[in-house]
């Protein structure tokens, strides 16, 4: 029983929205990953555009099977970066 860690919205018109080898894994429970804040910090596979916007379209860290485990780690420097 650790069925906060994931859900599937497979009604969603964009799922899978990136490419997962074992689709039974993906995770929509964080459509929109909560450490884009983090810059480079994010632990994730993103590029930077010309125009200086992180892209994050290679990354599949907020849905792998591992989803859950990375973003509350990464949560501990979200906190500091919301410090006064
Ligand atoms: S989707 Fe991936 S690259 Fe983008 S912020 Fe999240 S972990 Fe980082």
């Amino acid at each position: 029983m650790e069925g906060y860690k994931k859900f599937q919205n497979t009604a969603c018109e964009y799922f899978p929205c990136h490419k997962l080898e074992n689709i039974e894994d993906f995770n929509c429970l964080f459509c929109y990953c909560p450490l884009y804040m983090l810059k480079e910090e994010c632990g994730g596979n993103f590029t930077y555009l010309e125009s200086g916007i992180k892209s994050c379209m290679g990354c599949t860290k907020p849905h792998d099977a591992n989803s859950y485990e990375h973003v509350q780690e990464k949560m501990k420097l979200v906190l500091e970066h919301a410090k006064k």
